[in-house]
This record gives C-alpha cells, structure tokens and sequence, in this order.
C-alpha cells in the first residue's frame, strides 16, 4: 500500500472503511481512522477500545487514544507526523459530515480522495485468508446439510431461516454475513426474498441463500431445491442455471476480466431462451465483507488476480412461479481456479 501512496504522490492515507482498517492493522472495532505514512501507521479510536486494540493491533501499528474526538486525534496525529499537506482519504466510505469536520480539524491538509485503494489490494487474498473463508465455507455448508433434515411441507421459511441461523452459531460461525434468504414456491423467483410465514408445499422449489464466518472472513453460497420430485419446468431451469454456473466457473482464472466471467455464465442462459429472466450480476468478490471487490457482471473493469476470490450465482427467475440460483464460490488461480463450494450442484429432492 506504501508503494500505491508513492505512486499516487499521496504523503498518508486516512483510512475510514472498517474492514479495510481490519485488514492493515488487525483492529476489529467499531470506530476508528488509520493513518498510513511512508515510515509508520497508526490507529485512533476511543476509550472503550483501548484494550483491545493494544491486543489486536498488529507490528508496525501505534495506538492513539482520542482525548475528545477522533478529529481531533486525526489533526493532532497529522501534525505531530508533521505530514507533509496532501493526505488521501476514502471518498467511498468517509461521510460528507465527517469530511467537512476533518477539513475544520487539519486546516493545512490538501484532503485528496483516493478511490477504493485498500479496497484494490484486499481483492487479491493471501493463503492464509483463503483458509478462512474455506472455513467459512465448510461451516455453512454442514448447517445446510443438518437444516435439511427438518425441511417438510408444513414448515415456515421463516422458521426454516431461524433454524439455519442457530446451526450456523452451533457449527462455529462468529456472525451472520447476511441475513439468509429462505424463499419458497413463487417466492423463489424473488431474487432477495426475506423469509416470510410461508409454508412449504408440495412441488416448491427452495431457496436458501446464506454464508457464515470465520476470523472475520465471509462464505457465501446458495442452493434450490424442490419438495418432491420436480416439474419438468423445475428440471429445465435447474438444469441451465447449473450449467451457467459451470461455465462461470470455468472462466474464472486469474488474468481474466471479470466481465469475461459474466459473459460466460450469462451466454448459457440467453441461449437457452431465458436471457430476460437473469438481472442481476453473475458474482462479486468476498473477503472481510460479503460484497467486496471485484464485481463480476457486464459493467466491470476489474481484472481477477491470482487469490480472488468470488462468487458465481447464475439464476433463473420466472415471476409468479418460480426461480433458481446456484451459488459458488471460487478462487482464481495462475493458469486455473479452485472451486471451495463442495456441496453437491444436483437438484435434490427433498
Ligand atoms: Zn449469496
Ligand atoms: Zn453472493
């Protein structure tokens, strides 16, 4: 990050985004700024952390404690840097507020917006994050596979959603990445249904749509499956949603830019008919946040790097009937990938 401030002719970065600030010091509370400078970096926040940031906080990372407010440590510590005048911060996070009471604070400052910088470097993941979110991964798919057993006709998506939340905590999972789409029936066709009090019937597809987490690090996954056996409709939209997952899949590899990802996965729906039926991006990357760089749908820019890691969701949405998205999660590699999700891609009858 020190060679991108360089290059940016950036003299500090005045990080704001939490889980960024996570990533470059190990400082997992809830308020905080960090400033980046060429020989040293220091974390501000305020009294109730000031134990577990002494804990947390990584090498090469000092503490300050704010007196009154953050601000006022962020200009006190600037000053005390004696930076020189063009310091970044991270238009995408820090709020108008809080930009106007820095520019109060550090009168001499040349506040410099820097773009999603952090956000760029996080995209590419270490060994060590990988196992993480592997974790992360395993532990969402054993609550899938015990909240199976309770699925019957009768039973509430709400009730389904609660269930699959207390597995999540019991297999090991810290928090919920997001809360889990259990969506039944016509209601699968809502590509971010909230569980509702509708109960299973005969012939529904279900789809639940959830993650878990560990050392902070997000899975992310979805599977559709139907009570009873299915409709042919149920088998045809199935059967093209998981080939549009497999070709996803297939052209994620490092090097690569993440629309090429889209375009495969999205190529197999439209041509089989249902190109109308698919609106949203095919995936998005996942580390520290659920949704995190890259995006992979058409409009991306980004390029996927050696260590992303990102979700490939296809879907089939009929209004009023029925949908279904697959959902995996895969890390680029050199020259291939390696997919995480292991849970099996058939459409299992329940
Ligand atoms: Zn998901
Ligand atoms: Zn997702």
């Amino acid at each position: 990050m020190r060679d991108r401030l360089h290059d940016l002719r950036l003299d500090a970065l005045l990080v704001s985004h939490l889980p960024s600030i996570r990533w470059l010091s190990g400082f997992t509370g809830s308020s905080a700024f960090l400033i980046v400078e060429p020989g040293s970096a220091t974390l501000i926040t305020d009294f109730r952390y000031r134990t577990q940031a002494s804990e947390e906080i990584w090498d090469g990372v000092s503490v300050a404690i704010a007196e009154s407010d953050l601000f006022g440590e962020v200009a006190r510590c600037l000053d005390e840097a004696e930076s020189g005048p063009r310091v970044g911060f991270e238009d995408h996070s820090l709020t108008v507020r809080d930009r106007r009471a820095l520019g109060e604070c550090c009168g001499a400052v040349m506040w410099e917006p820097s773009g999603p910088l952090v956000d760029e470097l996080r995209s590419s993941k270490d060994s060590e994050e990988i196992g993480s979110i592997t974790q992360a991964v395993q532990l969402a798919e054993q609550a899938l596979e015990a909240l199976l057993g309770i699925v019957a006709e009768g039973v509430s998506e709400r009730d389904l959603a609660a269930e699959l939340v207390y597995r999540l905590r019991l297999a090991g999972s810290e928090s919920n990445p997001f809360d889990p789409i259990v969506a039944s029936g016509p209601r699968s066709a809502l590509p971010h249904a909230k569980p509702g009090g509708r109960r299973l019937e005969e012939g529904d597809l279900l789809l639940i749509d959830f993650g878990a987490t560990v050392e902070g690090y997000c899975s992310d996954m979805t599977r559709t499956f139907v009570l009873g056996s299915p409709a042919a409709w149920q088998r045809e939209i199935h059967g093209v949603v998981s080939e549009a997952v497999r070709a996803g899949v297939a052209a994620t590899e490092a090097g690569v830019p993440a629309r090429d990802v889209d375009r495969a996965a999205r190529d197999v729906i439209a041509e089989a008919g249902f190109g109308d039926r698919f609106g949203h991006g095919t995936g998005h990357g996942v580390g520290l946040e659920v949704h995190e760089r890259p995006g992979v749908n058409s409009r991306s820019r980004e390029t996927l790097h050696a260590g992303s890691v990102v979700t490939i969701e296809p879907a089939v949405y009929l209004p009023g009937r029925g949908g279904v998205r697959l959902e995996e999660m895969v890390v680029a590699r050199e020259g291939g990938r390696e997919v995480l999700t292991r849970f099996p891609l058939v459409l299992r009858e329940l």
